[in-house]
Parts: C-alpha cells; structure tokens; sequence
C-alpha cells in the first residue's frame, strides 16, 4: 500500500473506532477462570456428604497432611506419578509451588545445608510467553528470571541446556507443558525427554517445576498429548529433579477444588516436613467430596468433555473475528490452541502497550501488555493474552470486533510513521 491508501485506511478506520467508542461497551478478556456454567457443571459437589463424612472420624479432624488415600490414588492420575509420590492438599495449585520454591530458597530441598540462597544470586528460568503468577514467586523470593524462547514444541531446549551447564545458579525452571499460558503449546516427546536429562547437567539442587495445570483441559478432541515426565526423569535417573503440580481449579471450583503435587518420595518426604510446619493437615471433607463426585479417573476426564463443550464456542468465537478481520493482512499473528484457557496474540512489534489502551479506550479490558514477561516487560511489546472463558459468545463476538479494528489502526499508523 502506498501513503495515500494507507491515510485513506486510517482515516476510515478511525471512524469506525470512534463509532466503536460511542456504543459505550463495557467487554473483559482477561478473565481466565472458568465461567459460572462451567462451575455449574459440578454443583453436585455440594451434595450431602455428611454421612461418608461422619464414617470416619479422622476425616473431620487434625491429620493426614499428604492427603486422604483415596484422592492421593484419583489425582495421582492425573499427574503421572504413583499414589506415594502424591500430595493432595488445599485450593490452590499456586500455594504449593510458592511453598516449593519458598522451601527450596531459604530452607533447602534435602535439609537446611541446601537452601539455595547460601550459594549467591539464584536463578530460574522462564519461557516466554508465559504464566505471570509463576514469574511473581520468583520475583518476591529474589530470584531472577531468565526469558528463553517458547517454540512450537516447548522451551528453546538448546538455550535451555547451554544456560544450565554454564551457571550452576540456575535452580530451576518453569513450565506449562500442556496447553501452555498462554500459547497453548504442548511439549514434544522429544522436549519431555530432554527436560528429563536436565537433572545431570544442572548445578546441585536443580528443579523443574512442571505446573501441569491445564492437564485434562482439551478443547479440541484430538488434542496432542504431553509424554510423562515422571516415568522419563525414572528411565534418566533423575526423578528428584522433578516436582509436578496439579489441581482441579478449572476442573470443579476454582475457589474450592483441590490442589495435587507429585514428586519422588526421597522430595515428598523432605517437602512434607516443611509443609508441616505450616498445616496440621488439609481439607479432607473437600477432598472427599471430590472422590465422591467423579469416582474414577474416566469419570473425571469425561467430566472435562463438558467443559470442553462450553469453551470451544468461546475460543471459536476469537478464532473467527481474528481470521475474517486480520488474515493477511500482516497485522499480527495468533496461535489456535487445542486446549487451556487462552489464545496468544502477537502484534507488530511495538503495538501491544497502544492495541491494549486502544481497547479499554474503546470499552474492553485485555490483560496489561507485559504481563506474560517476567517482570512485566515484553522486550518486543507485542504479545496479547485473550481470555474468552467468561463472557458469552455475543460478547466475545463484540470484543473482538474491537480488538481487530485496534489491532488494524494501531498496525496502519505505525506503517504511516514509516512509509
Ligand atoms: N498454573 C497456571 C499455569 C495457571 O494458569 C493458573 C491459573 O490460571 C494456576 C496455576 C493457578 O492454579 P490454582 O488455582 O491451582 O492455584
């Protein structure tokens, strides 16, 4: 396009903005929490339990920090690793991997002598895009990140490996291997497998922190499947050098569901230790009511087809305005996820921070540019995240109508600048 067209586009585009502020929306894309259909999926949760509850009364009281034995056997499905080597505990997924690197910084993986913090300036390692809740622990515990590629098929293995051979400060890495937050990407066999080695090359005390949150979350049928780390790392040797976690958050109520972490027994022991200091033993009447409502682990994972249901309109809905509106255009580039909870947007580099203002100008919320960099700082300014769980379809609809148009302005003054 020459200058006359492109100020022919901006000007055109520019009235449909300001038509577009004049509807006074008031539209959110940053939700990723489950939407109250979904929740009512497992409204059943809140059934009477009390007589199962009252058959043993070990349930209501003090005690059994690793969980009842019963979730330990379900969830331990669902992260790979045997019921021994599982953990079930309160609501949040979070907490624990705050506690994991909490313990591990200030009062050692194997015993006071080997907290981290003794050694220097710690290090983890963050692929990017990716989860800005993960990136916050680091940060509060002093922990610097370090950004590595997330490819197609996982983290940029190579400059994984070159970077934990040459600085033994680097303690651990984080990862979203299925359904990453938010590319959606799943790790290869191959990346599985590389991550397993990790353990060997790494400084003392090294650990992946493999938050395998979007687990069961598909919304695509034939979604790919993420290899098992914990049979892997058991082949390698290195089975200490992992810690999975889970929870049912985006499974049955992200407020009130039920947290899992697996990890070798040698860790699991070391781990519970610490965890004791803090906790007498968690919610087991919670727990018990999720053994009851699902029973099995295929119950469970049928249980996830209907979230899947409720979801796939919603992210087709994105898909939709994105490829009508933005296809070749050149305007931006996005990845179609076979499951999770979000889609990555990537402007022209440069245009996240105004594509996001834009937006809110125009009545939608997009989560802040950055956000999935540590320390909120995206070098490239140009990576979205697009939450669509919540709203209905008619709003998604709306909201990317909006983004497009920001996405397409933002995109032809920046060609303006520079034609
Ligand atoms: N891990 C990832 C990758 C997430 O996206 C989220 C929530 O969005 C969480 C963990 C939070 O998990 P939980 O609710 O179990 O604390």
């Amino acid at each position: 396009m020459n200058a006359e067209e492109l100020r022919d586009l901006e000007a055109q585009l520019s009235e449909q903005f300001d038509a577009i502020k004049q509807r006074g929306l008031n539209l959110d894309l940053t939700r990723g929490k489950p939407s109250t259909e979904q929740l009512n999926l497992s409204n059943e949760l809140l059934g009477d339990i009390s007589d199962k509850a009252l058959a043993d009364a070990n349930l209501r009281n003090y005690g059994g920090l690793q969980g009842i034995p019963e979730a330990r056997e379900l969830f331990s499905k669902v992260i790979g690793v045997k019921p021994e080597e599982t953990l079930v505990g309160g609501n949040s997924s979070l907490t624990l991997m705050y506690f994991a690197a909490h313990f591990a910084m200030h009062l050692g993986v194997e015993g006071p002598d080997s907290a981290w913090m003794y050694e220097g300036q710690i290090k983890m390692l963050a692929p990017v895009p990716g989860y800005d809740r993960h990136f916050s622990v680091s940060e509060t515990l002093g922990i610097e990140l370090i950004p590595v590629p997330l490819l197609d098929d996982g983290p940029d293995m190579d400059e994984v490996e070159r970077l934990v051979k040459t600085d033994p400060l680097i303690k651990g890495i984080w990862c979203v291997p299925r359904f990453s937050n938010p590319t959606g990407h799943v790790y290869s066999d191959t990346v599985v497998e590389r991550f397993a080695q990790l353990g060997k090359v790494a400084g003392k005390n090294f650990r992946i922190f493999w938050d395998n949150a979007y687990a069961l979350h598909f919304i695509d049928d034939n979604a790919a499947q993420l290899a098992n780390i914990m049979d892997v790392c058991r082949k390698a040797g290195t089975e200490d050098s992992v810690y999975i976690f889970g929870s049912t958050s985006k499974v049955t109520f992200a407020g009130a569901g039920v947290a899992f972490l697996g990890m070798s027994e040698r860790n699991l022991g070391n781990f519970s230790k610490l965890l004791g200091m803090t906790q007498i033993g968690p919610d087991k009447i919670n727990q018990l009511r999720h053994v009851e409502f699902f029973k099995t682990y295929e119950q469970l994972t049928a249980h996830m087809k209907r979230h899947a249901e409720l979801l796939k309109p919603r992210f087709d809905a994105v898909l939709k305005g994105l490829e009508e509106g933005l296809a070749g255009t050149g305007a931006g580039q996005w990845i179609t996820p076979q499951g999770g909870y979000f889609i990555s947007f990537d402007t022209l580099p440069g245009l996240a921070t105004e594509v996001v203002a834009m937006a809110a100008d125009a009545g939608v919320k997009l989560t802040p540019a950055g956000a999935t960099y540590p320390y909120g700082k995206d070098p490239d300014n140009k990576n979205i995240r697009i939450a669509p769980s919540v709203p209905s379809i008619a709003d998604i609809e709306a909201a990317t109508e909006v983004f497009v148009t920001c996405v397409k302005l933002a995109t032809v003054r920046h060609w303006l600048k520079n034609a």
